[in-house]
């Protein structure tokens, strides 16, 4: 498989595109990813809507669950995991990675022969790790993964605009049947996203230094800015607190709007794409000691040039519309 696969699957294989993609859908995990699926697939038309004819969700926390209920994106709420999966099509875990392996262990007896088992887990090596030896044979496994969120979590954050305009990658297991993965795209392309192919360890790569590495950057930063706070408190010396805070737009800003982010779906993000990560991470840090190296000796034109790749890059996220 090409790791860029255009997105051109054959028309033939699409589903009609008034029929719903799947009969009934269940997701596993109503956070923002889980609730804003959900609220797409209610609002396309209810009933039979053209995405899902039946959404189902279940969580494993009852408040949770408790809250989608009174939102009222579900038609079905069910706590026991093993009941929201019986009879559906497509199975949707929208949990942190981590969680992963435990449920699968308590779903795979439960799912119907031919169902479609997919995600939107933002590593992808470790899920089909996780995942692909617990399924039972019929059980089509089709890993995805939507490039759209925000710093926000839980039911309450979702959103039905969320996945519009935003690449949604696939990445599925060699030997995935192809219709299976057309089915996924057709159902991505329908919330609004544009869908391609991408071999799973590439996927993890590509994250590891558009995602996975500007995050930990963030945490890192606000952690750094942190302490040299409380020292500067106790000390007198440095920025207080109150400093960091009042004077953060000059950029650090930006930083805490990205550090904002859930530490259990993050701590799992950094667990299960440990050698990519890391290896960016080293990469990233010989460039950052370079840099440091061009201040200390005044190599003007050196930080002149990483700082015009910086705003050649920006222009490119506005020319494609991902800015
Ligand atoms: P979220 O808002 O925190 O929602 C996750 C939900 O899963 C929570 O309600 C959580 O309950 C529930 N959960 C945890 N363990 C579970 C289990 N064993 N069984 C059932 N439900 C469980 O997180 P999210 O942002 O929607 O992220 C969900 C997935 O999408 C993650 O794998 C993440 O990597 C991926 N993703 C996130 C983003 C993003 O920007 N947020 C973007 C793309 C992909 P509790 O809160 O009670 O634990």
């Amino acid at each position: 498989m090409p790791d860029f696969a255009p997105d051109a699957g054959p028309a033939a294989l699409r589903p009609a595109p008034q029929g719903p993609v799947f009969q009934r859908l269940a997701l596993i995990g109503a956070g923002l990813i889980g609730s804003s699926v959900a609220r797409i697939a209610h609002e396309r038309g209810r009933p039979g809507g053209d995405l899902a004819a039946e959404v189902v969700v279940t969580d494993s926390s009852p408040a949770v669950l408790a809250r989608a209920a009174a939102l009222g994106f579900a038609d079905r709420i069910e706590p026991d995991p093993a009941r929201a999966v019986q009879g559906a099509d497509c199975v949707m875990l929208c949990a942190p990675v981590g969680a992963y392996a435990a449920i699968g262990a308590a779903i795979a007896p439960h799912l119907r022969v031919g169902a479609i088992l997919t995600d939107v887990g933002s590593t992808k090596v470790s899920v089909i790790r996780d995942l692909a030896p617990l399924l039972p044979p019929g059980v089509r496994f089709v890993p995805a993964h939507p490039l759209a969120g925000t710093e926000y979590s839980g039911p309450d954050a979702g959103f039905s605009s969320l996945f519009t305009g935003r690449w949604c990658l696939i990445s599925p297991p060699a030997g995935a049947p192809p219709d299976a993965v057309e089915q996924v795209a057709e159902l991505w392309r329908r919330m609004g996203s544009m869908v391609e192919v991408m071999d799973p360890e590439h996927h993890d790569r590509v994250l590891a230094i558009v995602s996975h590495l500007p995050h930990l950057i963030a945490f890192t930063i606000c952690g750094t800015a942190d302490d040299l706070a409380r020292e500067g408190e106790a000390s007198g010396a440095d920025a207080s607190r109150a400093e960091v805070l009042k004077f953060a737009a000059s950029g650090f800003r930006d930083f805490t709007r990205i550090a904002a982010s859930d530490p259990v779906m993050w701590r799992d993000i950094f667990l299960n794409n440990r050698d990519a990560l890391l290896e960016m991470l080293a990469r990233f840090t010989e460039d950052a000691q370079a840099m440091a190296r061009a201040v200390r000796w005044g190599d003007a034109a050196y930080i002149e040039d990483r700082i015009g790749r910086g705003r050649t890059i920006r222009q490119g996220l506005i020319d494609l519309k991902q800015a």
